[in-house]
């Protein structure tokens, strides 16, 4: 019985010690970060003197360039690009668009949306039917569809907490209403920005294409000019509201570009990985701040805080810029085919991708909610004082995701900020770098080391 207790009172003893020190290191990272943080500099750097960084551009080369010095100048074990070729899509000259009855014509704000295909050379110019639903479509079909401009209106549902929801449940409408209005003889699609915010920006993003199919040109337009819109097709009167808009954007052949990888080599399993990222190209209208400059320059901070504190990660660690997360996700899904390739064991991968605001936590893909609930008590009591400690079931990425195909047993991870503001700027001409505030993108690149060392130093069992 003596024994027995000592043995207990032992092992008390040493769980207390481990936890020390964890929490001694989480110490030390926060204060690395928010006295001698980097990602910020490093962020008004890509923003400023690189700036919008389409897959295929001149610009996402020059990035790729950049970030790769820039993992050099930390002195990693590693740094190397992964080849890959990415569409090219180019926008052409500023979109124009306006709501005509007889003869006035309000000009509104739009833009197109990401892989559209350009209108004729005159614009297009049709009646317009008002939609809040794929399904909606269905019920009108082919005789009160054809030749005219589907204006999909359906608006964010303000019912959520997490915006990221709002903005699942509406996206429906970018990404797949222009394939499906062109299969009822639709000549034009106009989409309801994908924001609550009321405001002039139009908000661009992918739509999806058909292979050897018909494509119709679509466009987003503000959320103003769609309320303007909805409410001038409501009056009935006649003459009927027509739309008109106009756009040269095109396709271009694939490009070649590169994901960006540094890397800490583990000392005592090489072979397995522990990797961070975010996307390194971005949308062409700003500078690409939020969206997702912060992800990448905290991913690579991340890296930074542990090397510098002298930390020797037991398994390899990575920090991957992605490329062509934005309209392909052909980065994602090299890294993940290279990973199997090369018989790389990936433990965990965490992506930041839903902007620099206030971390609050993470989510977890793959784990059971038993698992969660573990991790919750031990990790998330320790991330809990600086803000961090939400640990909760949800998605890892969109960059990390193809990983879970060809890695059995890997945990994808999302960095969790707060949502409330992320789509004010989402694809906008306004997400540039005024926009991100310098400790929220700290804390977030502090908290995202702490998981990353959690992860190396316990594992998840
Ligand atoms: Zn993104």
């Amino acid at each position: 019985m003596k024994i027995k207790l000592t043995l207990l009172s032992a092992l008390i003893l040493i769980s207390g010690l481990l936890k020390a020190q964890d929490s001694l290191m989480i110490r030390k990272i926060y204060d690395e970060e928010l006295v001698n943080g980097q990602c910020y500099g490093n962020l008004h750097y890509l923003c400023k003197n690189i700036g919008q960084r389409i897959s295929g551009s001149a610009n996402a080369q020059k990035a790729v360039e950049w970030g790769k010095k820039l993992m050099e100048s930390y002195g990693f074990d590693r740094v190397f690009l992964q080849p890959v070729m990415v569409p090219h899509w180019v926008r052409g000259a500023k979109e124009e668009g306006a709501i005509i009855k007889g003869d006035t014509k309000i000009s509104v704000h739009i833009a197109a949306l990401g892989m559209s295909v350009a209108t004729p050379q005159n614009g297009v110019t049709a009646p317009v039917i008002e939609v809040h639903s794929l399904k909606e479509l269905e019920t009108l079909g082919k005789d009160v569809i054809k030749g005219k401009i589907v204006f999909f209106n359906r608006p964010f549902d303000p019912k959520f907490i997490e915006t990221l929801w709002a903005y699942g449940t509406a996206g429906d409408q970018r990404n797949a209403g222009p394939a499906v209005a062109a299969k009822y003889g639709a000549v034009g699609v106009i989409v309801r920005s994908l924001t609550e915010s009321l405001d002039n920006f139009p908000h661009t993003g992918a739509t999806s294409v058909v292979k050897d199919g018909v494509n119709i040109p679509a466009a987003a337009i503000s959320t103003i000019d769609a309320n303007k819109l909805s409410t001038m097709l409501k009056m009935r009167s006649l003459p009927a509201v027509k739309f008109y808009f106009k756009q040269s954007c095109k396709t271009l052949p694939d490009a070649p570009s590169f994901n960006v990888v540094g890397e800490m080599k583990g000392t005592e399993n090489p072979n397995k990985f522990i990797t961070v990222g975010g996307h390194l190209d971005s949308w062409d209208l700003a500078e690409g701040a939020h969206d997702d400059g912060t992800g990448v320059m905290q991913s690579v901070e991340a890296l930074r805080l542990l090397k510098v504190l002298g930390y020797k990660p037991k398994n390899s660690i990575r920090a991957v810029f992605f490329i062509n997360e934005e309209n392909g996700d052909r980065g994602g899904i090299k890294y993940a085919e290279l990973a199997a390739e090369n018989k790389e064991e990936h433990i965990a991968a965490i992506e930041s991708d839903l902007g620099g605001f206030t971390p609050r936590g993470f989510t977890f893909e793959g784990a059971s909610p038993a698992w969660i609930q573990n991790i919750n008590g031990k990790w998330g009591k320790l991330l809990a004082p600086y803000g961090s400690g939400t640990l909760a079931a949800g998605g890892g990425g969109s960059d990390i995701g193809p990983l879970i195909e060809k890695q059995k047993g890997v945990i994808l991870i999302g960095y969790l900020p707060d949502s409330q503001r992320y789509f004010d700027v989402h694809h906008t001409p306004n997400d540039v770098f005024e926009n991100v505030n310098k400790r929220e993108l700290e804390l977030g690149a502090a908290s995202m080391a702490s998981l990353i060392y959690l992860i190396d130093m316990h594992g998840f069992n």
